[in-house]
């Protein structure tokens, strides 16, 4: 909605000013930080990847002993998701809940550079691009009420990096869902059902959906779901986090 409104040179600019308005210190343990984010590497050390991973949802695999590729969690082997593949750096513990609540819920943006700048690495190593990106939508009533969508500012710097477009605008959330996070995963799918509506404005053939974490992946299939019958080819979901 507001990217839709604000021109991406100004975008950038005022991510720019970001880094004078927030000099870097590590939000963790307050001490000046010689990195470019906020964060210091030895706490950047406390952020842990996750090692064996479905090929599709990226949950955590325990009890594997193998080393192998394309392993699949048991929810996937069921039922195929609407996604590709969903794509996490970090799990989902004390350090990366800290500076994605700090984010979202205390409206630390300099929060957003640090997750943002941590992603745009991570995936500029990717083979191929997505030809562009969208930021999970905020419903207009919620966007209202916290001032800013936290996807949308972590997918600025995302974009910058990768150089690809930012179509956000084009997938518009149309029901005001209940807090995901108050319900069970059945009543998560049903409370999504119908959430997003995708007005296809260009066709793109590969989309990367951003998001700051990934629970259920109820999200991200919805959101997938909607973008695959728009006529997408191929729907990652790029997320900071995978609980
Ligand atoms: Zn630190
Ligand atoms: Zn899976």
């Amino acid at each position: 909605m507001l990217s839709k409104l604000i021109p991406s040179k100004v975008n950038i600019w005022l991510n720019n000013a970001q880094t004078y308005i927030y000099p870097h210190t590590c939000f963790l343990c307050d001490q000046p930080s010689s990195t470019s984010m906020d964060l210091c590497t030895t706490c950047l050390n406390d952020f842990h990847s996750i090692d064996q991973r479905c090929t599709y949802c990226d949950i955590e695999l325990s009890g594997v002993s193998l080393v192998t590729t394309n392993l699949v969690c048991g929810r996937c082997l069921k039922t195929t998701p609407y996604y590709d593949k969903i794509r996490t750096l970090y799990r989902y513990s004390d350090a990366t809940r800290f500076l994605i609540q700090s984010l979202k819920f205390n409206a630390k943006h300099s929060c957003a550079r640090t997750i943002g700048t941590l992603m745009a690495r991570h995936f500029s190593h990717l083979n191929e691009k997505p030809d562009a990106l969208i930021a999970v939508p905020l419903h207009p009533k919620r966007l209202i009420e916290r001032g800013f969508n936290q996807s949308d500012l972590i997918a600025q710097y995302i974009q910058q990096t990768l150089d690809v477009p930012m179509i956000s605008h084009q997938l518009q959330r149309v029901t005001n869902t209940v807090s995901q996070s108050t319900l069970k995963a059945p009543e998560r799918r049903k409370n999504l059902t119908n959430a997003f509506r995708y007005e296809l404005l260009k066709t793109y053939p590969s989309i990367a959906v951003i998001d700051d974490v990934v629970t259920t992946g109820s999200t991200a299939n919805e959101i997938a779901k909607t973008l695959k019958k728009a006529g997408v080819k191929r729907v990652e979901i790029w997320a900071f986090a995978r609980a």
